[in-house]
């Protein structure tokens, strides 16, 4: 299993928070656009579905009214040998009144009647009575029995040649007539005026469809103030660890692992960058060691141990540039990588840091304590082998340093 302090490491922007807030905002827009178009088809198919189903239901009702009341005049007859719907010519003005008085309380604008050879035998337009109309399929289903609904806006309102258009929506119902003996006798059809039934259920589309988009803006906007607090927590979670990752818990400034990548950035950019760098700036390298530390945890504890190399933490720092990377390499010992740095300016940052360290007494409990340190210190311009040689280089100068009596800086470059 990879340690906890690589994985934070290795979480890039791509885990971020604000990615997936990101990802989030686009599928919830995704999603409305979505689920609007989806209801949109939705509802209007359905209302379309009410519209056919209702012109055809009143109208069967409408139909079979009409014929009981005017059954006098509407009469069935056998003709060449088929039953059919037949009206005396001299019948038509008086049905027609009285189909106009029918008619009147009903959104009906127009009625046909055909007989089995698909004549109008009377229509609200007089001027279509005796007229065929052979190429009609719905009516020759009607014919065949079966209810035919069609909604017609008004620019398709004609299904004769020579017929007016209506300047209206209608729902066009083909309602076949049957005698006593449930046998087909011709068709009737009626013209439904849906205008108003039309702006109903657009009135309707346009409410459900704003009622959805409320609640899903609502739903959206609450999952992304939720979302929102619960990825500042995160972030602050991510910051902790990647603090906890990457720094020391006894003194605050990077830890072994950090300050060795950071060296690594350092090194391979000024490897990169050689030909442009100018001659004699490099990377400065110092390797520091407590002197004797293990006499001050044995003679004071090792808290006031862990006290002195706090302070002596916060010394080194005063002695730095802002921009050098410091941090603890191991128990007592601290390095400092120097970028941008000639070779006297490492040597003259390294006493720098030798004199800030033992400058003053240290405090242990009551007695106050001098501490010293031994550097050893080294420059690269990048034309090593790699860093290893010179943080190998470094550690053996520290040495020589200690060797040579420690409380000093021990340069070679
Ligand atoms: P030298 O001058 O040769 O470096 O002698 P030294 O005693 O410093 O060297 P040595 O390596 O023998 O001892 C290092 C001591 O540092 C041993 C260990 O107890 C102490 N030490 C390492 N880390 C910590 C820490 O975090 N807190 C405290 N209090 N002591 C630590
Ligand atoms: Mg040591
Ligand atoms: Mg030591």
């Amino acid at each position: 299993m990879r340690p906890l302090s690589d994985v934070i490491q290795n979480l890039g922007a791509n885990d971020s928070p604000e990615r997936f807030k990101r990802i989030y905002l686009l599928l919830a827009f995704s999603c409305l656009v979505l689920i609007l178009a989806l209801s949109f088809t939705v509802i209007s198919r359905q209302n379309k579905n009410n519209l056919i189903e209702d012109a055809g239901f009143h109208s069967g009702k409408i139909a079979a009214a009409l014929l009981s009341s005017e059954s006098d005049i509407i009469q069935t007859k056998t003709i060449d040998g088929i039953k059919t719907l037949a009206i005396e010519a001299s019948q038509i003005p008086s049905l027609d009144q009285n189909i106009r008085v029918f008619l009147h309380p009903f959104s009906i604008v127009k009625i046909k009647i055909y007989n089995m050879s698909r004549r109008i035998i009377y229509c609200t337009d007089q001027s279509l009575i005796g007229k065929s109309d052979r190429n009609n399929l719905r009516l020759a289903n009607a014919l065949a029995g079966q209810r035919q609904t069609n909604i017609k806006d008004m620019q398709s309102v004609t299904d004769l040649a020579d017929e007016k258009r209506l300047e209206i929506d209608v729902a066009e119902v083909y309602v076949p007539v049957r005698d006593e003996q449930g046998q087909i006798v011709g068709a009737f059809e009626l013209y439904n005026d849906i205008s108003d039934l039309k702006i109903g259920f657009q009135r309707h589309l346009t409410s459900s469809l704003a009622t959805i988009f409320i609640a899903l803006l609502f739903l959206s906007f609450t999952s992304y103030v939720v979302i929102t607090r619960e990825s500042a927590a995160l972030r602050t979670a991510y910051q902790l660890l990647e603090t906890l990752a990457t720094t020391d818990a006894l003194t605050g400034i990077y830890n072994r692992r950090q300050l060795l990548a950071r060296a690594a950035e350092l090194y391979s950019m000024m490897q990169r960058s050689r030909d442009k760098v100018t001659e004699g700036i490099g990377l400065g390298v110092v390797m520091i060691d407590v002197d004797y530390f293990k006499m001050v945890n044995d003679t004071h504890g090792h808290l006031v141990g862990d006290s002195i190399l706090n302070d002596l933490t916060k010394r080194i720092e005063t002695a730095l540039r802002p921009y050098d990377v410091f941090g603890r390499y191991g128990g007592e010992e601290f390095m400092i990588f120097l970028p941008n740095t000639s070779r006297d300016e490492a040597k003259m940052i390294s006493c720098r840091v030798l004199n800030a360290v033992s400058g003053q007494p240290y405090h242990a409990g009551e007695l106050p304590l001098t501490v010293t340190t031994s550097i050893g210190c080294t420059w690269t311009d990048g034309s090593d082998e790699s860093l290893d040689t010179v943080l190998s280089r470094v550690d053996n100068l520290l040495y020589e340093a200690k060797r040579n009596g420690r409380n000093q800086v021990f340069c070679r470059f």
